[in-house]
């Protein structure tokens, strides 16, 4: 339903969750941050609210780091509870993934992963995402291309914002039938399903087209097609006031 990511100066954990308050209105059922840090890979999700969350990051605090993204849910596949719940990460705890719309082609690509020993840990049809994303991670050896290729692979709707442990300065994003932009900072990016997330610290917006993956830096985004060819982007002023 929502979607917040960031790189930057600030604390990442904190800015994604005050980005996820700026989306409350639209509705959920639960919600999840991860931060790559310390070499490792931190997450937390809770099912209800956002307080419920909070209170989870307040009685076991992750890790700091100035990456991370972060979700609330409207379930579609799967109930509401903790493990359907927001980011999904690979069996090794290297990538984690949050998601809104709908994977079609989730059950088929689910029997494929158990084939070949994977082990899913919810009824979602996100999860597979994210143990796609640590296969094609591990030939493509960047987060970016792992992207494109899983990203080649799936049907239907989908915002996908994924980071990696062994990439703590990057969060990388695509997008197919479903909104995704980006929030230019000064030394810190954002990305949202809503610019409500993060007008609170840029005004100066990108939106992604069609089928398109961006990879965010500190200091830029780098906006592809699911082919890997670089593509245009339309660069705007956020001007209303929310
Ligand atoms: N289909 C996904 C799920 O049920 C994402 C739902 C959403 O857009 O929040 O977990």
């Amino acid at each position: 339903c929502g979607i917040v990511g960031y790189v930057g100066g600030q604390s990442a954990q904190d800015v994604v969750v005050a980005g996820l308050k700026r989306l409350e209105y639209r509705g959920y059922d639960s919600a999840g941050v991860a931060v790559p840090a310390d070499g490792g890979l931190a997450a937390a999700k809770k099912a209800g609210k956002l307080v419920n969350l909070e209170k989870e990051l307040k009685d076991r605090p992750l890790p700091a780091g100035n990456t991370g993204l972060g979700h609330t849910r409207w379930a579609t596949h799967g109930g509401p509870t903790d493990a359907n719940a927001h980011p999904h990460l690979d069996n090794a705890g290297r990538v984690a993934v949050v998601h809104n719309g709908i994977i079609e082609n989730f059950a088929v690509l689910r029997e494929e992963l158990t084939g070949r020993g994977h082990h899913l840990a919810s009824e979602t049809d996100t999860e597979v995402v994210a143990h796609l994303l640590a296969e094609a991670y591990s030939s493509a050896g960047e987060l970016a291309e792992a992207m494109r290729q899983v990203c080649r692979r799936l049907e239907g709707a989908f915002t996908l914002v994924a980071v990696h442990a062994d990439e703590p300065g990057t969060v990388v994003g695509a997008r197919r039938n479903s909104p995704l932009v980006v929030g230019v900072g000064d030394g810190e990016m954002f990305l949202a399903s809503d610019v409500a997330a993060f007008i609170a610290h840029t005004r100066s917006a990108i939106e992604l087209g069609q089928d398109q993956v961006v990879e965010l830096r500190r200091d830029g985004a780098t906006v592809t097609g699911f082919d890997g060819r670089p593509a245009g982007t339309r660069a705007y002023h956020v001007d209303w006031d929310a």
